[in-house]
C-alpha cells in the first residue's frame, strides 16, 4: 500500500560500499536529509574484496610520471588517520587496523629511484630505507633494499560495519530485481523513486533533489534505469590469490621497476588462521589463468620474491573480482570520477583510499540542504537492513593443499 505522498529528500544514495557509506556520513553531518539504498550486502563487489591499503600515491609515481592526482591522493592517508583515530568525522574508531604501515622491497636494487620519485612528487609519505637489523624476519634474506612506507592497512569488513552501524537508521535494503523504479522527466532527471519493501511489499515513494549512484559495477544498471547512456564505466578484472596457514604478518609490495610484482596483505579468518591476500601484477596477469595454474604461478612468485618463505602446511585459493571505474581515454583513472547529468550523480572513487575526496567533491556540488524534516526516518524504520558482505576467504568454496 503506498504511503501518504512522496517523501521529499535532499539526496538518495544507491550503493553501500566504502564510497556510499562515507558519503552518507558526510551528507548527514552537513544537515542533508538522505537515505542510502543497498540491494545486496554492504561492501559487496570491491570494498570487501580489496586489500584495504590507504595509498598515499607512491604507486602512481613508480613510473616517474608526476600528475596532479598524486597531490590529491597524498592527502588521503592523513585524512583517514584522523578518522581512524576518532579525531574527525566520520569516526572510524571501531574499524580494525591490519597494520600501521606497509613494507616495500625489491628483488633488485632500485630503491634510490623510488625514494627520489617520492620526494620529487611532493608525497607526504615516502619510503624509509630499513637497516638490516630493522627488517622483519620474513624479509631478512631479500637481496634488494627493504623500506617502510607509512600507509595504513585497514580491515575493510570492520570499516563497513563501523560506518553502517552508525547510520543504520538511514540505510535500507531493497531487492535488486523488482525493488527499485525511477520515474524521470528526461534521461538523468529523476522525479520519483519507487522502492518496494521486500518483507511487507509496502511501497515507498521518494521525491529526491539529488540521486547519487555509488554502486560500483552496479552503477551501469542504475544509469540504465535512469534513462542514461551506459558507456561511462569500465571494468578491469583481477584474479587474486589467498594463502592460508602459519605465515607471519606481512603487508606490503614487492616492487619491480614501475610495477608492483606482488602486493601482500594479512588478514585473519573467523578461526584465527592467517590469510595472505595477494594482488599486484600477479592478479592482473592471473586473469588469463585458471585457479590451479595461477596458484602454481603464485607459489613460484612468492618463493622468488621472499627467499626464506616456508610454505609447509599452507592452503591456497583464488577469487575473481572487477574494479569498476569511469571510462577514461588512458589505461586507468588515477583520481575520483564523478559524472553529473540532470539531478543524477554517478561516482566511482577509483581507490578506496579516495573515498573521502569523492565525498568532499560531491558535497561541494550540492545545493544547500532543505529544511530538515526529522520525521522522514519514521517512514523507513521497519525496512529490512543489509548486512556486511563476507570477505573472500569466508565465501571461497575450494582450498587447494596439494599443488
Ligand atoms: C582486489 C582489489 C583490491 C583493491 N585494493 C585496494 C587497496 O588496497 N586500496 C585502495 O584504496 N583501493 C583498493 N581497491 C579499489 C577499491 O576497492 C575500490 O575503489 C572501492 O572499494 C570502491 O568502492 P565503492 O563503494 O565505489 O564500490 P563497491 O565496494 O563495489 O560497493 C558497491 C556497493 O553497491 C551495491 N550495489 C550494487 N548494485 C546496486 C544497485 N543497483 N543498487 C544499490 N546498491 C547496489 C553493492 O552491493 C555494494 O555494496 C581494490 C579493488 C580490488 C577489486
Amino acid at each position: 500500500m503506498p504511503s501518504s505522498g512522496p517523501l521529499q529528500l535532499d539526496a538518495v544514495i544507491f550503493g553501500g560500499g566504502g564510497a556510499g557509506l562515507w558519503l552518507l556520513d558526510e551528507l548527514k553531518a552537513a544537515g542533508y536529509s538522505v537515505l542510502l539504498v543497498e540491494t545486496a550486502e554492504l561492501g559487496k563487489g570491491q570494498t570487501i574484496a580489496s586489500q584495504g591499503i590507504i595509498h598515499g600515491g607512491l604507486k602512481y609515481t613508480l613510473s616517474g610520471f608526476l600528475t596532479p592526482s598524486v597531490a590529491a591522493i597524498s592527502e588521503m592517508p592523513g585524512r583517514w588517520r584522523a578518522s581512524l583515530a576518532g579525531e574527525r568525522t566520520p569516526s572510524l574508531s571501531k574499524t580494525r587496523l591490519r597494520s600501521e604501515f606497509c613494507y616495500l622491497w625489491q628483488t633488485s636494487s632500485l630503491m634510490s629511484k623510488l625514494g627520489m620519485v617520492g620526494a620529487r612528487a611532493g608525497l607526504k609519505i615516502t619510503p624509509k630505507k630499513l637497516q638490516p637489523h630493522e627488517r622483519p624476519a620474513i624479509l631478512r634474506d631479500c637481496p634488494g633494499i627493504v623500506a617502510r612506507l607509512d600507509e595504513q592497512v585497514i580491515d575493510t569488513a570492520s570499516f563497513i560495519t563501523d560506518l553502517s552501524t552508525q547510520h543504520r537508521s538511514h540505510i535500507l535494503k531493497v531487492s535488486q530485481s523488482d525493488g527499485i523504479e525511477f520515474k524521470y522527466s528526461e534521461p538523468g532527471n529523476i522525479t520519483l523513486i519507487k522502492l518496494v519493501n521486500s518483507n511487507t511489499q509496502q511501497e515507498l515513494d521518494i521525491k529526491p533533489k539529488r540521486v547519487i549512484f555509488t554502486a560500483g559495477s552496479g552503477n551501469e544498471e542504475l544509469r540504465k534505469l535512469a534513462g542514461l547512456q551506459s558507456e561511462s564505466m569500465q571494468l578491469r578484472p583481477l584474479h587474486m590469490v589467498m594463502l592460508s596457514g602459519d605465515m607471519p604478518q606481512l603487508n606490503g609490495h614487492c616492487v619491480d621497476g614501475a610495477a608492483t610484482r606482488v602486493t601482500i596483505t594479512t588478514a585473519e579468518d573467523s578461526n584465527n588462521n592467517k590469510i595472505w591476500q595477494i594482488g599486484g601484477q600477479l592478479a592482473e596477469s592471473g586473469v588469463a589463468l585458471d585457479e590451479q595454474a595461477l596458484i602454481n604461478h603464485a607459489k613460484e612468485e612468492l618463493l622468488s620474491v621472499i627467499p626464506n618463505l616456508d610454505l609447509t602446511n599452507t592452503k591456497w585459493a583464488t577469487y575473481k573480482c572487477q574494479r569498476a571505474e569511469a571510462t577514461t581515454a588512458g589505461k586507468r583513472p588515477e583520481d575520483v570520477c564523478i559524472n553529473k547529468e540532470g539531478n543524477v550523480i554517478t561516482a566511482w572513487p577509483t581507490k578506496l583510499a579516495l573515498a573521502p575526496r569523492l565525498s568532499e567533491q560531491i558535497v561541494s556540488m550540492l545545493e544547500d540542504p532543505m529544511e530538515l524534516d526529522c520525521e522522514y526516518l519514521s517512514q523507513v524504520k521497519d525496512w529490512p537492513k543489509p548486512i556486511t558482505a563476507l570477505p573472500p576467504w569466508e565465501t571461497v568454496t575450494r582450498w587447494f593443499t596439494e599443488i
